[in-house]
């Protein structure tokens, strides 16, 4: 299949061919489908495997069609792979003009304070930071209307030591969104989502 059969945009499809990505990988046959129809996604991948675009190009095809406000929030584990993230959203993203943010630990506050108040289409973080900024500066962070809440490497976001930092966070997106997850290993945490998917009633924090 191409990425036209997945239903990607021409634009995000020209785009694609410029940077040599010919044919989608296993996890974006599985995941962009039903992404662009609007289903909550579990996804078994690692780096390396096209992940980042599996996620960025459904969320870009939606943003393009409706570009306001915080549309997305990516979290990741570490700083480095929100750099690689950002990166990918640059350049799948130049076609729609994306605004994205990086928001992590050991970087200027003022200087992500002053872009998350330009209310960037993407927000890429590591939950430490962007908590702080949360906890800092209340109301700073708007992230009521965002659409898209991305995972990456969720069986170490799921992990004790975020779970402060989640909590913090997850309440502040509205219910009614899409989330998308990404995880290398089928973890109890990552289980326990996909069952409360199924009975809302055990309804985890995510
Ligand atoms: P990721 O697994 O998201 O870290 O992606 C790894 C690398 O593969 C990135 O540099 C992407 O640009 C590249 N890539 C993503 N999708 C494809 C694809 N379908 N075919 C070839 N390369 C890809």
């Amino acid at each position: 299949s191409s990425f036209q059969d997945l239903g990607v945009d021409e634009w995000l499809c020209d785009t694609l061919k410029a940077m040599q990505i010919k044919r989608p990988s296993e996890i974006q046959r599985a995941c962009i489908p039903p992404a662009l129809s609007g289903k909550d996604i579990i996804g078994g991948a690692k780096t390396g495997s096209g992940k980042t675009a599996a996620f960025a190009l459904p969320i870009l095809q939606k943003l393009s069609e409706d570009p306001y406000g915080v549309f997305a929030l990516v979290l990741t584990p570490t700083r480095e792979l929100a750099f690689q993230i950002a990166e990918q959203f640059r350049v799948l993203g130049k076609g729609v003009g994306l605004k994205e943010c990086i928001v992590v630990g050991g970087m200027d506050m003022t200087d992500q304070a002053v872009a998350l108040a330009k209310r960037p289409h993407v927000i890429i973080a590591t939950p430490g930071r962007l908590h702080d900024h949360i906890l800092h500066s209340p109301g700073a962070v708007h992230l009521s209307r965002c659409k898209f809440l991305v995972m990456d490497e969720a069986d170490m976001l799921l992990t004790p030591s975020f779970a402060p930092n989640l909590s913090g966070i997850l309440p502040l997106l509205p219910e009614k969104r899409q989330t998308l997850l990404f995880t290398a290993t089928m973890t109890d945490s990552i289980l326990a989502i996909r069952d409360a998917k199924e009975d809302p009633k055990k309804k985890p924090f995510v």
